[in-house]
């Protein structure tokens, strides 16, 4: 397999697929956050460096088939020019004639943005045709969309056909995997998962499969509720999902049977409504009374979880620890940010991945002082529970 270290792009035209899937402000269609386009920066730079011209194609957000200006990769033309400090040229239809023009003219150092793929239906249904005509703005494909690697569409997959000796993952893909394998198969210890965040039911393959890897799983956010209901407390209105009581009992058993230390928070912030306007108490998470739900982990329940992460030489780190996005319930959250990053700058190496808690350290300015931030919420998870996603595989393979 080739790879983007070893590649020289000069005098090639290198298709790069990037996730410049990135929220904008609907009243200012300003990037609200740019995380995305700036972790695809070094490899834009590497082929421009080298002596070689880029193609760039993405999707963003989620319109129906046909163009929509809200969804224009052309509103993020500016953001892009600022993190590469370098011009974008911009063909307004992918597959259009212009479009092809505009590639095959392009010079060493010269980057062209293509319009959103999902203008056209044929990228979300993997088309042959479609793929085929994309292949044709480059000599050599990069994937580097790990958001989307998850996904059988005609950019991330079906196009490698058209490259059989010259496809390879771009930095931040390659980054990913080094990452999630680092944490599954390293053989330091003690590894340790954080799994917040809304449901048990979003989570539970994912629980399942880290059962047989780490030695401590710390569980937070509104899953917690399940699991103290399973062990017989009372939870008040908290979110409580019924159907899994069973399967989180099943957890329990199986945490024990592996010699997996499993901690549900010791005690709560309850609330009497979701509301950052609501009146609040601390109560032991398995004794909430009626009419008061858990909205965030209690001091105590942090201070626990936080002498566990602190002896951990591997964290993985999903979803929240309770309501973050209001500052009535952000502590629990922000406590587990600030541990895992000092355990980091104490030399574990640590994980974060999964939408809502890339989002929380984020907002805690703590990107910076974890070992990687991954770009894919549901690609990273599929990764973690162990998938093949087509998007790598269509790479891996010959
Ligand atoms: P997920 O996408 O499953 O990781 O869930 C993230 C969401 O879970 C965030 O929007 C949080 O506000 C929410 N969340 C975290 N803790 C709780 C809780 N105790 N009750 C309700 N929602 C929660």
């Amino acid at each position: 397999m080739k790879t983007i270290s070893t590649y020289n792009f000069r005098g090639k035209r290198a298709l790069i697929r990037v996730d410049f899937n990135v929220p904008l402000n609907k009243a200012t269609m300003e990037v609200t956050d740019a995380t995305r386009i700036k972790a695809a920066i070094p490899t834009i730079k590497k082929v421009l460096n080298d002596g070689g011209s880029v193609v760039l194609m993405s999707h963003m957000g989620r319109p129906k088939n046909v163009p929509e200006p809200i969804f224009s990769l052309k509103n993020i033309i500016s953001e892009i020019e600022k993190h590469l400090g370098h011009s974008v040229s911009f063909a307004s239809d992918c597959i259009g004639e212009r479009a092809f023009e505009k590639s095959a003219a392009l010079q060493a150092g010269e980057v062209l943005l293509l319009e959103n793929l999902r203008f056209h239906q044929r990228e979300k249904k993997g088309g042959e045709d479609f793929a085929e005509l994309l292949a044709k703005h480059g000599d050599v494909y990069i994937n580097d969309a790990f958001g989307t690697a998850h996904r059988a569409h005609a950019s991330t997959t079906v196009v490698t056909k058209f490259f059989p000796n010259d496809k390879m993952f771009g930095y931040l893909i390659e980054k990913e995997i080094e990452s999630v394998d680092k944490v599954l198969n390293s053989t330091q210890k003690p590894l340790t998962a954080i799994v917040g965040g809304a449901k048990v039911s979003s989570k539970i393959t994912i629980i399942t499969k880290l059962l047989d890897k780490v030695d401590s799983l710390i569980i937070g956010g509104g899953m917690a509720y399940t699991f103290a209901k399973a062990m017989g407390g009372k939870v008040g209105n908290s979110l409580i999902e019924n159907d899994f009581l069973e399967t989180a009992k099943e957890i329990i058993t199986e945490a024990k049977a592996k010699n997996v230390k499993l901690l549900i928070p010791i005690d709560t912030v309850a609330s009497d409504e979701f509301s950052d306007e609501a009146e609040t108490q601390i109560c032991s998470t398995h004794a909430i009374p009626d009419g008061w739900m858990g909205l965030d982990i209690g001091d105590n329940a942090a201070e626990a979880f936080k002498a566990e992460i602190l002896a951990s030489k591997l964290i993985l780190w999903n979803g929240p620890m309770g309501v973050f996005e209001m500052s009535k319930f952000q502590k629990g959250t922000k406590e587990i940010a600030l541990a895992v990053a000092e355990a980091t700058e104490n030399g574990a190496f640590s994980l974060v991945g999964g939408g809502d808690s890339v989002a929380a350290v984020n907002k805690f300015n703590l990107a910076n002082r974890v070992s990687h931030v991954s770009t894919g919420g549901g690609a990273m998870l599929e990764y973690l529970e162990g998938k093949q996603l087509p998007g790598i595989a269509a790479i891996l393979n010959d």
